[in-house]
């Protein structure tokens, strides 16, 4: 590994003086929210996040065991024998308050977010505003669980659909997105009757007891029932009890997909239910009469922010061989003037990786791409920060690939942008496909054939498909998720809701006869 005090590229800052130290910053952001650090006591496991700002421990923690899991789930299941007799709309006055409080501390849970994953400061809003946005739709959500009713064969009779509670949510969450995976699931399934469970990444627990210590208190206030939402804190083992709890009647589980071949099994063998949000590989096509300057910058924020930290991120972009060329040339010159530093301050774009570990994943993948042929164009480099020698900042990384390879077809959670050349739409769209993955994707072209080619059924085969956008920063109005690898699940707007409630099909005689379907006479 090499690490530079000098960046090749990218504006390296060091942070401002007056920052605080995440330690204080954080605590100052948990007393504002209401919550409490729960103690760890002498000789229980425990572990302690690690802020990426630092590289430094920020509180020790008490694992949830095993058995405290399980009695969590329990509880949770208690609540959900009052909660899903709620009626809906009134369950949906609980998300309401929740949404106010969001509202009113934003700032403290972006600080939070920002200390934990290390997003900028205008990316950990944009995260807490997502939670609230989810509150608006599952209000409006909350008046419309509608069933459908069918007509039926027989005379005097009628065929609908009612939708139920369905019970115990458990909620699994990775790093990247520690506050608004879990509203997008919460607020859902609180207006569908059903409790939620959270294992928060062990990267992120305190944004986790932040954003949890608001919704006891909106539950508090309305007199909803206790245990409604509960955290539960530690890492795989602590996650792997959730996952096995035969009460847990959807694992919704979020991370790579390593961990969702681990949990899918366990879930499918107790017959649960999985809303699985895995790994992706996002990729853009540039056709030759894409509008350049519009390219660059969907390209850019896809593919750099959150440094390059978000199941969405560009991480491979098709270029015709016609513009591949230019297109090269004006990332490169983008990526150069990229100010990277301390995530909080004014002006940073590029915010540290969240670890050592992910830093020396990004740089093997690096080293395994010029072994296939690659050249890295810019960046690529790991920096220490005089302020932060301990945290892991980079610069993003371009990397011309002379074709399809098996690092180009690898998530690595790191800002690298593989660029390949194609000749015609048809190999661009199969170059697209031919990952494992597939979870978001865009086209940049003005010609619509072409555009309407990659929406078609021969084109994307991911769960998002876009036109003149980036692949990151999807609105919560749209259902959310990818297929193949990525898991099939889908999360947030549209029809999405129906994940968290079961399906009861009624029929209804109200005629004094019964005949019986497709005409059987049974004497
Ligand atoms: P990770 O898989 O390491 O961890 C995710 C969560 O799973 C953590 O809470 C972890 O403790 C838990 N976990 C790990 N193994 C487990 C097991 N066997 N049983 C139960 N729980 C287990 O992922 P990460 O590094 O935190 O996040 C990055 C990954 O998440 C990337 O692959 C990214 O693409 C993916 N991600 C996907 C989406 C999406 O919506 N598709 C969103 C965000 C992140």
């Amino acid at each position: 590994m090499t690490t530079n005090a000098t960046p090749a590229v990218g504006h390296l800052k060091d942070a401002a003086s007056d920052l605080p130290d995440p330690r204080e910053a954080a605590l100052e952001a948990l007393r504002r929210l209401g919550a409490q650090l729960p103690p760890a006591p002498d000789g229980a496991p425990s572990f302690t996040p690690t802020s990426p700002l630092s590289g430094h421990g920020l509180f020790p923690l008490p694992v949830t065991l095993p058995e405290e899991v399980g009695a969590a789930v329990d509880r949770a299941h208690e609540a959900f024998l009052t909660w899903r007799l709620v009626p809906a709309p009134a369950r949906g006055a609980l998300v309401r308050r929740f949404g106010d409080l969001l509202r009113e501390h934003k700032a403290d849970l972006a600080t939070l977010v920002t200390l934990e994953a290390g997003k900028i400061t205008a990316e950990a809003l944009g995260e807490v505003q997502e939670m609230f946005d989810i509150c608006d739709l599952a209000v409006g959500l909350s008046r419309q669980l509608e069933g459908r009713t069918m007509p039926s064969e027989r005379p005097g009779h009628r065929l609908m659909e009612t939708w139920h509670p369905l019970g115990v949510v458990g909620v699994i969450s990775a790093f990247n997105f520690p506050a608004a995976v879990w509203s997008w699931n919460t607020a859902v399934a609180l207006v569908c009757g059903d409790p939620v469970v959270w294992k928060p990444s062990e990267t992120a627990p305190l944004t986790a007891l932040g954003a949890a210590a608001l919704l006891r208190r909106a539950a508090a206030e309305l007199g909803a029932p206790e245990h409604l939402a509960t955290v539960i804190l530690g890492g795989r083992e602590t996650g792997e009890a959730l996952v096995a709890h035969p009460r847990v009647a959807l694992l919704s589980a979020t991370g790579s997909e390593r961990m969702g071949a681990e949990v899918a099994p366990v879930v499918a063998a107790r017959m649960g239910r999985t809303l699985l949000e895995l790994g992706g590989n996002n990729a853009a096509i540039v056709t030759p009469s894409a509008d350049l300057d519009l390219t660059v910058r969907g390209v850019v924020f896809s593919a750099v922010g959150t440094a390059g930290q978000r199941c969405t991120s560009l991480r491979r972009l098709i270029v015709h061989t016609s513009v591949v060329d230019e297109v090269l040339e004006r990332l490169a010159s983008a990526y150069r003037g990229l100010p990277i530093g301390d995530p909080r301050e004014a002006g940073t774009l590029v915010g540290p990786l969240v670890s050592a570990a992910a830093r020396d994943r990004m740089l093997a993948a690096l080293e395994q791409a010029r072994a296939e042929g690659g050249t890295v164009v810019t960046g690529g480099e790991a920096h220490a920060l005089p302020a932060a020698p301990d945290a892991a900042y980079v610069t993003p990384a371009l990397v011309q690939m002379p074709a399809q390879s098996p690092i180009v077809h690898t998530e690595t959670f790191a800002p690298i942008l593989y660029v390949l050349g194609y000749s015609d739409l048809d190999e661009a769209i199969a170059m697209h496909n031919a990952v494992p993955q597939g979870l978001s994707s865009s086209i940049f072209t003005l010609d619509q054939r072409e555009a309407e080619r990659f929406l078609g059924p021969d084109g994307s085969d991911c769960g998002i498909a876009n036109v003149n956008i980036g692949t990151s920063g999807a609105e919560i109005g749209g259902a959310f998720g990818g297929e193949k690898s990525t898991g099939g699940g889908r999360e947030s707007g549209s029809d999405a809701w129906r994940a968290y409630m079961r399906r009861a099909t009624n029929t209804i005689n109200y005629s004094a006869d019964l005949p019986l379907a497709q005409g059987v006479d049974f004497g």
